[in-house]
């Protein structure tokens, strides 16, 4: 459990929505998120394609304007931030994007990659500032020589590096690592994954790391979220997503992680059936009933609202204690609530 002293990004009730189509769809896109990061914590942020984790990630950052909620950073409400205050708080939270190849300007060469940041923050100038940026291609695994080269002239894996570089120059102290290896070959996704908790460690970062994969995400973050539709479904130590994973839709994410076994690809279509709704079409009751195998009437009905089980491990279920106790039934007949 956070405590407060060690609390560093707490978001309060954040939403996020769009408008579509002329005006005429309002997609939900983050729905009254609530989670803590301490300090030098991993807060790993799964879901599907579709379930708000980006757009929450950005909205903590500032990138979009919540429509509501509140994001306090070391006790500082960033909403409120003017925006010349704005600028000069974003050197202490950054962002490492998904595809480093969109997100690295192709005709700047590295050394200008990395050492914008540390002029625009005014942090170093001139031979320090080669030093600096050096000292950081050093820290993520590349040699001094990549200085000087154009972002195509490296490979995925190494472009990403650069840009953990890159978002590391100016010291933050929270990172939103919006699924940095996903598009990486799987060869390297485990490389870039030691390098940013080795990075983390050292420097004694918080991570806000958003993934799809639920396996792989509870081996190296401390605590997992799991969003469904712009809502949290399961918050949970990594132990007890690893050990026993409660919503419905954490289990079958969990047991159906992406590996590129044919076999498997296909088992994960058969425990996750159908597209994940459109936000701006949201099934009553509980998002997620359509999908899932313990519905029942209830769960149409009315909205679960997020439980705490144990210490740390809270559930938005309405039939998250038998889930826990595995005494649900399947297919919409619980013994024990069905109601
Ligand atoms: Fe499934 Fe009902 Fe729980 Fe929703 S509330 S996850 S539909 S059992």
């Amino acid at each position: 459990m956070t405590q407060s002293s060690d609390l560093l990004l707490e978001v309060a009730g954040v939403a996020k929505s769009f408008a579509t189509h002329g005006g005429r769809r309002i997609v939900h896109a983050v729905d009254g998120v609530d989670l803590k990061v301490a300090r030098g914590e991993i807060l790993g942020l799964v879901g599907e394609s579709g379930s708000g984790k980006t757009t929450l990630g950005r909205s903590i950052l500032r990138l979009l304007a919540p429509d509501r909620g509140t994001v306090r950073f070391d006790g500082t409400d960033v909403l409120g931030l003017s925006g010349a205050q704005m600028r000069r708080f974003r050197r202490r939270m950054q962002l490492i994007f998904q595809d480093p190849t969109s997100s690295l300007n192709p005709r700047m060469r590295v050394r200008s990659l990395v050492g914008e940041p540390l002029e625009v923050h005014g942090i170093a100038r001139g031979s320090r500032l080669r030093e600096q940026v050096a000292d950081l291609l050093e820290e993520v695994g590349l040699d001094a020589g990549a200085m000087d080269l154009m972002p195509h002239e490296f490979s995925g894996g190494q472009r990403q590096r650069i840009a953990i570089a890159r978002a590391l120059a100016v010291r933050p102290e929270f990172v939103v690592c919006d699924e940095p290896v996903s598009s990486l070959d799987v060869s390297v996704q485990a490389q870039i994954i030691n390098l940013l908790v080795d990075l983390q460690q050292r420097h004694g970062l918080a991570y806000l790391f958003i993934a799809h994969d639920l396996a792989l995400v509870s081996h190296f973050c401390d605590r997992v979220v799991v969003l469904y539709l712009g809502r949290v479904m399961e918050s949970a130590p990594k132990e007890v997503i690893r050990t026993r994973p409660t919503h419905p839709y954490s289990q079958v994410l969990y047991a159906a992680s992406p590996v590129p076994d044919p076999k498997q690809a296909r088992r994960r279509k058969a425990l996750l059936p159908d597209e994940i709704p459109s936000p701006s079409d949201r099934p009553s009751g509980c998002s997620f009933h359509p999908r899932c195998r313990y519905t029942t009437d209830l769960c149409r009905r009315e909205v679960p609202g997020l439980r705490e089980l144990s210490r740390g491990h809270m559930v938005a279920c309405h039939h998250a204690e038998d889930l826990l106790r595995g005494i649900c039934e399947p297919s919409g007949a619980p013994q024990t609530h069905n109601r």
